[in-house]
């Protein structure tokens, strides 16, 4: 309450680790939404693919089922039924045994980022990450003020051999990595899982997209190697994984899993309670229906073939329209696609403001880089959009360069980069 407050009177401030941060992810949300907007910047999916009858049938039959325990408070593990769901679609998947005290269900995988933060991160602690980062993770644990070791999947690197004797843990995400589409080979993660092993550290295997695998197959998961070696009942390796139903199903479930050492689902339980207590049960109980009626895996090739096309369709029109200034990769799976600028004074975060100005946005490469650098990247989605759409959004975008450009030339003082 502020009444009878003297005007001038000032407040506290808030805490340091707001100084280094950004409203990306806000204002990309607030902006995608806004009429006559071209949004390339969020990893969001097709909304249009959406299973609504079969949600709309999944949730009369949970509230059914389950009566009025859809809509209590629960475990903080979560809604069981779906617990023991999880733990048997990942040993299904992984072809070992996963037991439920292995798993623990968040409100997606960001609610994991964050529980992973709280319980891994000292306030200056460590991390080795993948470069750039996702976003998501660079923010859950910001708060936490860590130091950040990139690493480039080089083995013999001894900056990134003596972060690894300091950190807790590594992240990666192998599977099509956001933002930059990489997928890491079945050597590479054998590589990275000797080397937790040897540090005897944990490793945090983000894997929103392996539903997303376009072209190919991307092989075992991380956990999947490491399970296979240990053959144990009750999964007690390294390797923290996390799954999430917001590519597959639709990202306002909020419902996602980790999965790991009963010990880490312990902690990240404690971490859980001082976050929201429990996740939705009626969330959760309605995704166990859509799981138990096998509704990813009858959506799947259409899913795909869309995102095939639409992927197609953004890197024909990146080659028309933004070829002369970018190079990029066309990735085999995931819903990105990443942007390098050819010459040095193509600052994307320059050309985020101008882009808006053009109604058409972009994810600016700074937000993925603990540095806040890589001012001359930034990543596209393709997966929102249909194909027509993504071509008239890469026009805007080259139009929005020629005039970044052009302001740059004229020395322009609306172009402060902010
Ligand atoms: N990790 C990665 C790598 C992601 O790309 C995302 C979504 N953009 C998430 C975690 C968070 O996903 P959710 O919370 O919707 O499960």
């Amino acid at each position: 309450m502020l009444t009878g407050m003297a005007q001038n009177d000032a407040l506290p401030g808030f805490c340091t680790w707001l100084d280094d941060s950004n409203d990306v992810t806000t204002e990309m949300m607030r902006l995608a939404g806004k009429a006559g907007m071209i949004s390339l910047a969020g990893g969001l999916p097709a909304p249009e693919l959406y299973p609504m009858k079969a949600i709309e049938s999944a949730t009369k039959r949970a509230l059914v089922r389950w009566g009025s325990r859809a809509l209590e408070y629960g475990p903080i593990t979560g809604f069981p039924a779906l617990r023991e769901a999880i733990a048997t679609r990942m040993s299904e998947e992984i072809g070992q045994r996963i037991g439920t005290d292995n798993v623990l269900l968040t409100a997606g995988s960001m609610q994991a980022l964050d529980g992973i933060g709280k319980i891994l991160i000292e306030p200056g602690e460590t991390i080795i990450a993948q470069h750039p980062t996702y976003m998501g993770a660079l923010d859950a644990w910001r708060p936490r003020t860590p130091h950040y070791q990139q690493f480039t999947w080089d083995f013999e690197d001894k900056g990134f051999l003596a972060a690894a004797d300091r950190a807790k843990f590594i992240y990666t995400v192998p599977n099509y990595s956001n933002p930059t589409g990489v997928l890491v080979g079945q050597q590479d993660r054998r590589a990275l899982l000797a080397l937790v092993r040897e540090k005897r550290i944990w490793l945090v295997e983000d894997d929103p997209y392996s539903c997303m695998q376009l072209d190919g197959n991307s092989g075992p998961s991380i956990l999947a190697l490491d399970a296979a070696d240990r053959n144990e009942d009750i999964y007690s390796g390294p390797v923290i994984y996390l799954g999430t139903l917001s590519k597959s199903l639709a990202p306002g479930f909020r419902v996602g899993w980790v999965v790991g050492n009963p010990e880490v689902i312990r902690a990240l339980t404690l971490a859980k309670q001082c976050t929201d207590m429990t996740g939705s049960m009626f969330s959760q109980a309605v995704a166990l229906e859509l799981i138990e009626q096998k509704v990813e895996s009858q959506m799947i090739d259409g899913l795909l073939s869309t995102y095939r096309e639409r992927r197609n369709a953004l890197c024909a029109a990146l080659s028309t329209h933004l070829g002369d200034w970018f190079e990029w990769e066309i990735p085999s799976g995931g819903m990105f696609v990443w942007l390098k600028a050819k010459r040095a004074d193509l600052d994307t975060t320059r050309l985020y403001r101008v882009a808006i100005e053009h109604n058409v946005m972009f994810c600016p490469g700074s937000a993925f880089d603990h540095a806040g650098k890589m001012h001359t990247t930034m990543r596209l989605n393709f997966t929102r959009s249909a194909p027509d759409v993504l071509e008239e959004g890469v026009r805007r975008l080259a139009r929005a360069v020629e005039d970044s450009l052009s302001k740059l030339a004229s020395g322009s003082s609306r172009l402060a980069v902010q």
